[in-house]
């Protein structure tokens, strides 16, 4: 379902339950229980990510930990969930034998037998870093800002007596909301819980600050307690937290945290063979991109960007599938996916009413639905705050239905975005409601800082939030579980690392520029250098590096130069080399200053007079196999098996340490080696995931994918001589400043998928339906594809013997079409004389066949082929029947002011004809779209054919039985 159903009265709920189960816990529970009997655990509810009661029943850090003393120590235990005053007072009556979640304290300490603790709760300062605080020293610090904390809680009354202007929450989540709102500038409140807030709602920009300044009262320590009379339990309880590691512990503090408990490596990926099969029929995919979604897909300089392209990439990688992004407006994509042109739409929620022509994967990603406003007074919280506002809205989103019916006519529909935007600063709407991450994006992009967040958008009661998907056509249904299948094993890590790139450090964090100051000898050596410093650099390593033809500078290393010459004020100069080992000799014989992009670690090994700054940069390191290869866990299922590695990377040598089964094969050229592993001569290659990428792309390569990861990831740093120490200082200070929008900028260098060239796809897609034109079409399209290039040879030799007339009708056929319809465009071409290209088009021919049966519709047919035959059979012309009641004429034209006339005629001629079929009269008219010019030496054949197309469209849009052109 598109929308997420919030219930508004799970707290409600959650009290029924907590009351329900302290009642039965007081009937039930006696007040000793025997070693068989379970224990009873007295667990705090709604104290997520700890301990909370949700659908899927107890669950939580707390949970876990106590899961794991329970299998430890034998121990069976029993769950209630209440309150933490009320599952207290149950412990004080004798009615649950432990409590979780319990601090030592003096007072409790003669009532109570403690544990060792298993956690430290942090109390914490957070902020959104789009509006940070200065440094928290002490309470003081915080008074200028309006600061959340929960009702209640034991420091309350601390915040209170320091004077703070508080605001009182009694659910942690909805503190985390106001202050990403803006309601609030800061939180005090437990670690944990805070961020997992954060990460469940998207709220990117949200941090913590610094820990709480509450004098030592920062910390609570979580213990499991027991009554004094329990000293047994209490020490089995206490052995099996001592066998509990503290590895394990953080690494479930993290999955709790950042995840929501989800588990933190992928599942096994494994493609089975029907999923191959089914794969190598349908791809390439044609996907559907928004170019102004931002920042889930947009268009940023001919690329398209964004976090949906990402996780499209990263299925891409895990399948092998190859993926053609159509960038455009939603409007048109929806269009074209409706009518089969593109294969699969990206960011588009599950409907009901869009299941007809989609079939949808699971969600990768969920968005709140908010409003923006200019007015602080503005606040949504329910959907009667909408009355009276005049809310803009993107047309055709999913909520628009029930939006129109909630507010009228006083909703108003935009076709994209920045429109919208502006109209909410001119005050033409009141609010505008849109993707939380998208409008933040807005108003960044357009600097519209007076805006606030009015809240979530309400609709009948229910939360809405938009889940993010991608639908395939239903011809492609088979590929909705390969696709997630791929979804599914794209880790919660890695996707964190997506969410973070695109959401989160995209924040424009003017406090990350931190400033930067140099000493005087600092100083002094720019100056002595004139603030020129030169470079050396890899010739052939994209996008990470590499030297055009006309020598310039490329890659992310160039994008690190930049960033960095803006800080200093210096230019770098490119000192050019032949190969990498002359640049690494450049730099110890002083010949240049640094190089900006080294693999860290073994360089330093060879070249001792070498020193690096910190790593700014790691890439992750992936093996490639060809596309049947499955996907591998451990690097030691490649044991045996010849690997090819890059032999300039760092840590080729390392792997063939740790790993002395692999059989390593070193190549200085990563084009070389991939091709070896296409032709089966290497199992796998071993490269970082940029520079492949790149590869992949730039070689077209489409039956190479990833096929693991290895955790060897290569770390780049600047390299600069080690006598130079003033440089490393300032260089090492300066990458310190860099923003992480400005990491984030080198990144998407390489990361993005490059566009293809301006495609007709409507067009491409009509064409396709025959799949000889297909061949002909992809080589004149995409030159690249020169690998069809034996098969087209083929399949022309076919063509030669296949009729070129239609059965039916006795005019040429799609075959004759593809053989003449070029040649007679270079004929005219040689020639500069005019082309027509004319398609006509039967009106509402499937009336003709509904009324008076399909026999009379294949009369008529005949009958028009006839009168197209007799009416151009003085013109040079060749007339086609392209598909079912479909025409194309084209024509050498010598008097081209006689084509319109003669075109009207033809359409008349028609109309006037009664065509008869067994002695009844049917009407039938027909739609006409030419195009008509003379051909440049520049001009393709199809932009003919598109032109009459579109034309044909005009004219049933006009009404039908009409004439109207296009130019190409
Ligand atoms: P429009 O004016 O928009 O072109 O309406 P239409 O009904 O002509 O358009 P549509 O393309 O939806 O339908 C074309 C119909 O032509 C569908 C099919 O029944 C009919 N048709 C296609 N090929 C043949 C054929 O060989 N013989 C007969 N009898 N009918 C055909
Ligand atoms: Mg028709
Ligand atoms: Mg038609």
């Amino acid at each position: 379902m598109p929308v997420v159903l919030l219930f508004q009265s799970w707290p409600a709920l959650c009290a029924l339950v907590i009351l329900i189960s302290l009642f039965t816990s007081t009937t039930l529970a006696n007040t000793s229980s025997t070693s068989q009997e379970p224990i009873s655990v007295g667990v705090v509810a709604d104290n997520e990510p700890y301990s909370n009661f949700s659908a899927n029943g107890t669950e939580g850090f707390s949970i876990d930990v106590l899961n794991e003393v329970s299998r430890i120590s034998g121990l069976k235990f029993e769950y209630r969930v209440g309150s933490w005053s009320d599952i207290f007072a149950a412990f004080q009556r004798g009615e649950i034998d432990v409590v979780d979640e319990a601090s030592w304290r003096e007072d409790r300490a003669q009532n109570m037998l403690f544990t060792r603790p298993y956690h430290i709760r942090q109390t914490v300062v957070m902020h959104d870093k789009r509006r940070p605080l200065p440094p928290i020293r002490s309470l003081d610090d915080l008074k200028p800002y309006r600061v959340g904390s929960l009702k209640d809680i034991y420091y309350a009354s601390v915040l209170r007596d320091a004077g703070l202007n508080t605001a009182e929450y009694s659910l942690q989540s909805e503190m985390v909301q106001a202050l990403s709102f803006g309601w609030i500038d800061a939180i005090i409140g437990p670690e944990i819980t805070l961020n997992y807030f954060a990460r469940q709602k998207g709220f990117a920009s949200l941090e913590v600050a610094s820990s709480a300044p509450l004098n030592g009262q920062d910390e609570e320590d979580f213990r499991l307690a027991v009554a004094p009379d329990r000293p047994d339990l209490q020490a089995k309880l206490d052995q099996a937290l001592a066998q509990i590691k503290p590895e394990w512990l953080e690494k479930l503090r993290i999955r709790w945290q950042e995840f929501g408990g989800r588990p933190l490596v992928s599942k096994q990926f494994e493609l089975s063979p029907s999923d191959k099969a089914t794969i190598r029929q349908q791809e390439p995919l044609r996907v559907g991109l928004m170019r102004d979604y931002a920042p889930l897909s947009f268009d940023n300089e001919g690329k398209v960007q964004g976090l949906t392209v990402d996780v499209l990439s990263r299925v891409a990688d895990l399948t092998g599938v190859r993926v053609v992004p159509v960038v455009d407006q939603w409007h048109n994509l929806i269009e074209l996916f409706q009518r089969g042109e593109i294969d699969v739409m990206a960011n588009i929620s599950d409907l009901p009413a869009r299941r007809s022509f989609a079939h949808f994967t699971t969600p990768y990603h969920h968005v709140s639905v908010v409003g923006f406003s200019r007015s602080p007074d503005i606040r949504l919280e329910s959907a009667a705050d909408l009355e009276g506002l005049k809310v803009g809205y993107g047309g055709g989103i999913f909520y628009e239905k029930a939006l129109q019916q909630t507010i009228g006519t006083n909703a108003v529909a935009f076709s994209d975005q920045a429109s919208m935007f502006i109209a909410l600063q001119n005050g033409q709407v009141d609010l505008v409601l849109t993707a939380l991450d998208n409008g933040n994006h807005w108003v960044r992009e357009m600097g519209l800082y007076n805006l606030h967040i009015a809240g979530e958008l309400m609709l009948n009661g229910e939360t809405v939030r938009e889940d993010l998907r991608f639908a395939f056509r239903p011809a492609l249904e088979p590929m909705v579980p390969v696709f997630n299948k791929a979804l599914n094993a794209i880790a919660p890590a890695e996707m964190r690392v997506i969410e973070n790139r695109w959401l989160g450090a995209a924040m424009n964090n003017p406090a990350s520029n931190s400033p930067l100051t140099f000493t005087k000898t600092e100083q002094a050596y720019l100056e002595s250098r004139n603030y020129r410093l030169t470079f050396c650099a890899h010739t052939d390593w994209m996008p990470l590096q590499g030297i055009s033809e006309d020598g310039k500078h490329q890659g992310m290393a160039a994008g690190l130069l930049g960033h960095l010459a803006k800080r200093l004020s210096v230019q770098f100069e490119h000192h050019p080399t032949e190969s990498w080992p002359e640049a690494l000799q450049a730099l110890a014989g002083g010949r240049c200053d640094l190089l900006p992009a080294v693999p860290a670690s073994n360089t330093l090994e060879s070249n001792p007079n070498i020193t690096l700054t910190e790593a700014y940069y790691t890439l992750p390191t992936v093996v490639l196999g060809r596309i049947e290869t499955p996907f591998f866990n451990s690097i030691t299922e490649l044991h045996g098996k010849r690997i090819g590695v890059s032999n300039h990377t760092a840590w080729a040598n390392d792997l063939s340490l740790s790993h002395p089964g692999l059989n390593l094969q070193a190549h200085r050229n990563e084009k070389v080696a991939i091709q070896k592993v296409q032709a089966g001569e290497l199992y796998g290659y071993i490269g970082t995931l940029a520079s492949t990428n790149f590869l992949l792309q730039e070689l077209e390569i489409n039956d190479i994918r990833v096929v693991g990861r290895i955790p060897m990831d290569t770390s780049l740093a600047i390299a600069i001589h080690e006598k130079n120490t003033v440089l490393v200082s300032i260089l090492e200070k300066t990458l310190a400043t860099l923003s992480a929008a400005e990491r984030n900028d080198m990144e998407r260098r390489w990361r993005s998928i490059s566009l293809e060239e301006k495609v007709d796809y409507a067009l491409l897609w009509k064409l396709l339906v025959g799949a000889f034109i297909v061949f002909a079409l992809l080589i004149y399209w995409n030159r690249k594809l020169r690998r069809l290039n034996r098969e087209l040879a083929r399949a022309n030799h076919k063509l030669a013997e296949i009729s070129t007339t239609d059965q039916l009708t006795g005019v040429g056929n799609r075959t004759y079409f593809e053989q003449m319809f070029e040649a007679r465009f270079d004929a005219c071409r040689n020639a500069n004389s005019p082309y027509l290209v004319a398609m006509i088009d039967a009106d509402h021919f499937k009336r003709v066949n509904d009324q008076w049966g399909h026999e009379a519709g294949d009369a008529c047919l005949m009958q028009l082929a006839n009168i197209l035959k007799s009416h151009f059979s003085d013109f040079d012309s060749e007339i086609v029947r392209f598909g079912g009641e479909e025409f194309v004429i084209f024509a050498t034209i010598t008097h081209s002011e006689q084509v319109e006339g003669r075109l009207e005629n033809l359409r008349d001629r028609v109309e006037k004809t009664a065509i008869s079929f067994e002695a009844n009269p049917i009407e039938l008219t027909i739609s006409i779209g030419y195009c008509c010019a003379t051909p440049q030496a520049a001009d393709l054949p199809q932009q003919w054919f598109r032109a009459a197309d579109r034309a044909l469209y005009d004219a049933k849009d006009a009404g039908r039985n009409c004439v109207i052109k296009r130019q190409p």
